[in-house]
């Protein structure tokens, strides 16, 4: 990923406390170990983080309903194994969404698209 001040990002915040979408405002240092730093801003808070915490935006999803971020895919688990076996296949025609605490039986929306249709 090359980053350039200006570009709005994902921020995936590992305390999980601030995750959002974020502008990039400053590059602070590039390659402490092939690690770079910058500065991201919005309008409640700004953060020093790590480039790799964050995403593009048109790679982020949002819930249909409430436009949340903390989505869940569902995923199959084997039901007749005595043990929790997780399959590695998921449902791709359904989600979890933790702010509505909801399934919900259809695909997420695109960040980007959820936005262009919220403005008038
Ligand atoms: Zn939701």
């Amino acid at each position: 990923m090359i980053f350039k001040v200006g570009q709005r990002v994902y921020w995936n915040d590992p305390a999980e406390e601030t995750s959002g979408v974020y502008v990039l405002t400053e590059i602070i240092s590039d390659d402490i170990d092939n690690a770079t730093i910058v500065r991201i801003t919005n309008e409640y808070s700004e953060a020093e983080v790590f480039t790799h915490e964050l995403l593009w935006l048109d790679e982020v999803y949002v819930c249909n309903n409430c436009g949340g971020f903390n989505l869940e895919h569902v995923i199959w688990a084997k039901l007749n194994e005595r043990k929790v076996v997780m399959t590695d296949v998921y449902d791709e025609e359904k989600y979890f969404c933790v702010d509505c605490a909801e399934t919900h039986y259809c695909t997420p929306t695109k960040y980007l698209d959820y936005e262009k249709n919220k403005k008038p």
